[in-house]
């Protein structure tokens, strides 16, 4: 029997074999395929997908940066993720987890939780967003770091929490940041623009 591909466990354990509990919303538009060989997945896009169209709502359970097991959660705040892998119930993750980081992506954050198509995307498109929209570096937790190799003429390659204070991503991605980061963003410019005024008068 084929299994639900939005909803496909995978590395379940014997604890949640049984579990079908799905926390997050994807798009049917979109699926996981293996890429570039061995274990890699990541989303596609198996039909064209209009920008502006919600791609995901991500849901789970909902952790202290600090707890964080994996690299499967979507950070919501300062101090918190929400993430699919479950260390109470289980180890599993849902397919909503598989998106990956590029430095050129075509989907952004809407509020915290929704994942937003930046663009139209067409039809074996991979589906992207840059981790710098939702991460933040967290007191007491180690820092983020990831070697990207998306391959984009303007990859930053080193991916940080603390990518969101980049002027130029400010810019590029205003409107797709988490709703905690784009309110300290706005607030930021905010003051500069009052500073610069003030110097102005
Ligand atoms: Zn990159």
């Amino acid at each position: 029997m084929q299994q639900d591909r939005h909803y496909q466990f995978v590395g379940v354990s014997a604890v949640t074999k049984n579990i079908q509990q799905k926390f997050s919303w994807l798009n049917p538009n979109l699926e996981v395929r293996s890429a570039g060989g061995g274990d890699y997945k990541s989303m596609f896009a198996r039909m064209a997908t209009k920008a502006g169209e919600r791609l995901v709502i991500f849901g789970g359970e909902v952790f202290p940066v600090v707890e964080q097991i994996g690299d499967y959660g979507i950070q919501i705040d300062e101090d918190f993720v929400i993430n699919g892998v479950s260390v109470h119930s289980g180890d599993y993750y849902e397919d909503t987890f598989f998106f990956n980081h590029s430095c050129e992506p075509n989907a952004g954050i809407k509020g915290q939780i929704f994942l937003v198509a930046m663009r139209d995307i067409a039809v074996d498109e991979e589906v992207t967003f840059d981790y710098a929209m939702c991460l933040h570096e967290t007191k007491g937790a180690p820092p983020y770091r990831m070697e990207c190799l998306c391959g984009r003429t303007n990859c930053r390659k080193v991916i940080t929490d603390n990518d969101y204070k980049i002027k130029e991503l400010q810019k590029k991605y205003d409107g797709y940041f988490s709703w905690y980061l784009q309110d300290k963003i706005d607030r930021l410019k905010k003051r500069n623009a009052t500073r610069n005024g003030s110097k102005q008068s």
